[in-house]
């Protein structure tokens, strides 16, 4: 693959270079067929050379977080303490996958358990935690039990436990379910459930890697972003940056859902464009790209672009960005002309307004307001001057809050006004004449 500097098209990911090549449950996802994708090859090798070297290793490969936010995974590593004041380090993976849209935790933990749990011991060592807890989202039954049955299957082998792939390093790893609250998402709420509290987010700081579970040093990171790091230590950080563009390495999870001819979860490579990752793996947009309306790039939580924008934009962090949206969990979900926008986007503030945890006031009451303006929006019972005080309401919530619920909120309300305001001012005169007239009939 040529230096990443050099290329201006990317997508079109070959078989070799897939780090999920069961991710469809079509081979054997336990321990005999994990082990002949090469999963738990060599362990021993990788964590022997240490958590500087772990670490070293997933900073140079440029691999960002996969589970939304983007943050430069080593990096994020690193913040656990290199000297023990005491208290242990916790490894704890976000499993608890319930944005709306986005589909592709479940689908590594159904067909690759083996590349999570392997994951987990090196992201364990990396962080000198002797103990990690995998957070699975409650609603995941089987995914559930086929992450237990794989971690049962390590520590039959010996690749967990104590003196962990015969490396001298013992490490424990535990699974633990939630019951279906999508704050529960959020790091320090997931925190707080596993500690058997009700999953309410803490106030930052103290972070995690300071206090965290238990009041002890933890990093919470995703299952995608676990589970790619033992192909990217095998086969080596330039290997994994030589895929996307600057700033946006590797190879990606995709799941499309909507208007396509053929909803599909894709392992692709950044940076790959919307259009062919659309058309390329998902049959593209029912009735055709010329009948595309918008989509929402990266779950439910990003502003929505319209057609115009989707043209030529590239699938990664940066691209996204500069559009006013963002890749989030890589969740596409596309709308076609069919789609009434405004209704799309009071469902979602429906969503927002049912999963808020309630504990600050311009979320608990925020998100009630954008969902009531909304509902009376897509009927165009309304008045125009409401569009802005709509998006006053959602300046209001946005950034004044504990956690990013109350952004995840705003955001799609935001990205409506500012792409569908004259739709709404339509719909506002149509009905506004529609009521003169039953009233003058
Ligand atoms: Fe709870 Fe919403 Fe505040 Fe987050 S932003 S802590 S979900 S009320």
């Amino acid at each position: 693959t040529a230096a990443p500097a050099e290329r201006t098209t990317f997508g079109g990911l070959q078989d070799k270079d897939r780090i999920f090549t069961n991710i469809y449950g079509r081979h054997d996802p336990f321990i005999k067929g994990a082990e002949k994708r090469g999963d738990w090859h060599r362990t021993k090798d990788i964590v022997v050379k240490g958590s500087d070297w772990i670490v070293d290793q997933m900073k140079k490969s440029g691999l960002r977080g996969r589970g939304g936010a983007g943050f430069p995974s080593g990096l994020k590593w690193s913040f656990m303490p290199k000297v023990s004041d005491g208290r242990p380090s916790y490894l704890v993976v976000n499993g608890d996958e319930s944005e709306p849209g986005t589909c592709k935790d479940r689908e590594i933990m159904r067909h690759e358990p083996h590349k999570l749990v392997e994951g987990c011991l090196i992201a364990g060592v990396g962080m000198r935690a002797r103990a990690g807890y995998i957070y699975v989202r409650g609603e995941f039954v089987s995914e559930r039990k086929a992450v237990m049955r794989a971690i049962d299957e390590a520590y039959a082998k010996g690749y967990l436990g104590k003196n962990a792939c015969g490396s001298g390093y013992d490490f424990d790893l535990n699974i633990h379910w939630g019951a279906g609250a999508y704050i529960c998402g959020e790091e320090t709420a997931l925190i707080e459930s596993l500690e058997g509290k009700q999953g309410k987010p803490r106030l930052k700081p103290p972070f995690p890697a300071n206090v965290g579970l238990y009041g002890c040093p933890t990093t919470v990171t995703n299952v995608e972003t676990v589970a790619v790091s033992p192909t990217i230590l095998r086969r080596g950080p330039e290997w994994f940056a030589s895929f996307g563009r600057k700033n946006n390495h590797g190879t990606k999870l995709f799941a499309i859902s909507g208007h396509v001819n053929r909803p599909v979860t894709v392992e692709e490579e950044m940076s790959i464009s919307l259009k062919e990752l659309i058309e390329r793996h998902a049959g593209g947009v029912r009735g055709g790209w010329d009948n595309l309306l918008a989509i929402i790039p990266g779950g439910s939580s990003v502003p929505l672009l319209p057609k115009t924008l989707c043209d030529d934009v590239l699938m990664d962090f940066d691209a996204l960005k500069e559009r006013q949206s963002g890749l989030g969990t890589a969740a596409v979900i596309v709308m076609d002309k069919t789609t009434d926008p405004i209704e799309a986007i009071a469902r979602l503030s429906y969503f927002y307004k049912h999963e808020s945890c309630g504990q600050c006031t311009p979320c608990r009451e925020g998100t009630g307001w954008l969902y009531d303006i909304m509902t009376r929006m897509k009927k165009g019972d309304a008045r125009v001057e409401e569009i802005d005080m709509l998006w006053e309401v959602t300046k209001q919530i946005e950034g004044h809050t504990i956690c990013a619920l109350g952004d995840a909120a705003a955001w799609p309300v935001q990205g409506l006004i500012r792409h569908f305001r004259p739709l709404m001012e339509q719909r506002i005169e149509q009905a506004s004449e529609e009521l003169h007239e039953r009233i003058a009939a």
